[in-house]
């Protein structure tokens, strides 16, 4: 991509009403823009980012058997009237008439929706497991809409539903989806802790949320160090295999939010042990039993109990929350600095004096060799001074930058910086190729 034909509108001011980094940068490097409280359109740069995270959750979410469909936005009321919850839900909802005075709303959640289809559909437990998800917006009327994506009032969702026919088969499901969080996370390069959770009515112990350690986070956490050295499943893992393993090995390090804070557990570890911090919820598994399947008729016939209502759990990532949390996670004073797998370019090119004959045909050349690669290069082809370049290199964050001019092109060589770090390299053209692919 070429930045003369692209559209980065980058902000020279830091915007006011930004109070975090994450913000802030989102706001400055021309990813997202406010439309009204809580209410983002999505800029070039940032759906780059969202269509990354997007991609490795559909990956991961695959690799552990759930299948993705796309249920609408907008619901009927009659749904959520069957369930109980139109009236329990309360202002958070987003309540429409159409024209024919028919109560609708902008789905906050698709509990009942999901529930609608299977039970249109699935009559025997010979159809089960089974995981649907999709990847949608949903609309919360939050009372404080803030920190940009992070709490907005219309954000992107996973929400997947698992469908099982008995409570041990869901805590199977409901495993799948635990390591599957585990290793999607990771693969954004989060570390992302899965803390016990409420369970409501429900009880049990299977309800937890997933948790990113950042101080601009809106929950308190408190954790056993443990938890942070365990290793990720790898990418092998059978998820049709006995998993209790794994999800035991993550959940006996106590750590839990506030809501499920037991200060006596977390003052009998060793004070080395202890870590209280503050945290940004990016993904919550849930099993809640047959409260929707009874609520709603859908049942299934099982071999020898004639039928018996499904049991259900469900599991949500903060998608475009995510956006947030990655460069809370990870930014500097310049700006972004994204990890590679959800970088919204993988190199930035700068050419150093356009116009100039020599820098122009050498930045074409590593421009054409990269993109011919599978590169997805961002190339500053602009007349702007080197210095803002620089500027606007290092705030969108890209893991590498490429850098050419005359200086450097008469003795055969370029630069590459490593945003992370900071390191420079020079290279012939060549070798620089040759490490960004
Ligand atoms: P929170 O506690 O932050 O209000 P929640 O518990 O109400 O979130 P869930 O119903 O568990 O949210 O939804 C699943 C995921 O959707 C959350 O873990 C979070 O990552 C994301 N999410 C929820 N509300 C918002 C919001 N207002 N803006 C952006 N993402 C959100
Ligand atoms: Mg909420
Ligand atoms: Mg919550
Ligand atoms: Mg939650």
């Amino acid at each position: 991509m070429r930045l003369t034909r692209f559209f980065l509108p980058i902000l020279k001011e830091t915007p006011k009403e930004a109070e975090i980094v994450s913000h802030r940068m989102m706001l400055r490097a021309g990813m997202v823009r406010q439309q009204s409280a809580g209410i983002y359109s999505w800029l070039p740069l940032g759906l780059r980012v969202l269509r990354k995270i997007e991609r490795i959750v559909e990956e991961e979410q695959a690799r552990a058997g759930a299948v993705q469909l796309l249920m609408p936005t907008i619901q009927s009321a009659d749904l959520w009237r069957e369930s109980g919850r139109y009236d329990a839900y309360g202002k958070e909802m987003l309540r429409i008439t159409d024209r024919h005075d028919r109560d609708m709303l902008y789905g906050p959640t698709n509990e009942e929706m999901i529930t609608d289809i299977f039970r249109g559909y699935v009559r025997s437990y010979k159809d089960l497991p089974l995981n649907l998800y999709h990847i949608q917006w949903k609309f919360r009327d939050e009372v404080r809409p803030r920190f940009g994506v992070m709490r907005g009032r219309e954000f992107l969702m996973k929400d997947g539903y698992s469908f099982d026919v008995d409570k041990e088969a869901a805590r199977h499901a409901y495993n799948r989806m635990f390591v599957s969080y585990l290793r999607t996370f990771a693969r954004m390069g989060l570390k992302a802790v899965p803390m016990k959770a409420d369970t409501g009515p429900i009880g049990g112990d299977m309800s937890h949320e997933f948790i990113i350690l950042a101080e601009t986070g809106e929950s308190e956490v408190f954790l056993d160090k443990a938890i942070l050295g365990l290793e990720i499943p790898s990418q092998d893992t059978d998820f049709f295999s006995d998993l209790t393993p794994i999800v035991d090995a993550w959940t006996a390090p106590y750590a839990a939010t506030d809501e499920m804070h037991d200060a006596a557990a977390f003052e009998a570890l060793g004070p080395d042990q202890r870590v209280s911090a503050r945290g940004i919820e990016v993904g919550h598994i849930f099993y809640f039993g047959t409260k929707y399947s009874e609520a709603m008729g859908a049942k299934v016939a099982t071999a020898d109990a004639g039928d018996v209502p499904v049991h259900m759990g469900s599991y949500g990532i903060g998608v475009s929350r995510l956006l947030g949390a990655l460069i809370e996670a990870n930014h500097d004073a310049e700006g972004i600095i994204w990890p590679a797998a959800v970088a919204p370019f993988h190199v930035g090119l700068v050419n150093l004096k356009s116009g100039d004959e020599e820098t122009d045909k050498a930045c074409e050349d590593l421009y054409d060799r990269l993109t011919a690669a599978g590169v997805e290069v961002l190339y500053d082809d602009t007349d702007n001074r080197a210095g803002a370049k620089f500027a606007t290199m290092d705030l969108i964050g890209l893991p590498y930058q490429l850098v050419a001019g005359p200086r450097g092109l008469k003795n055969g060589v370029v630069e590459v910086k490593t945003r992370a770090t900071g390191e420079k390299e020079e290279l012939s053209p060549d070798a620089a190729v040759n490490k960004l692919l």
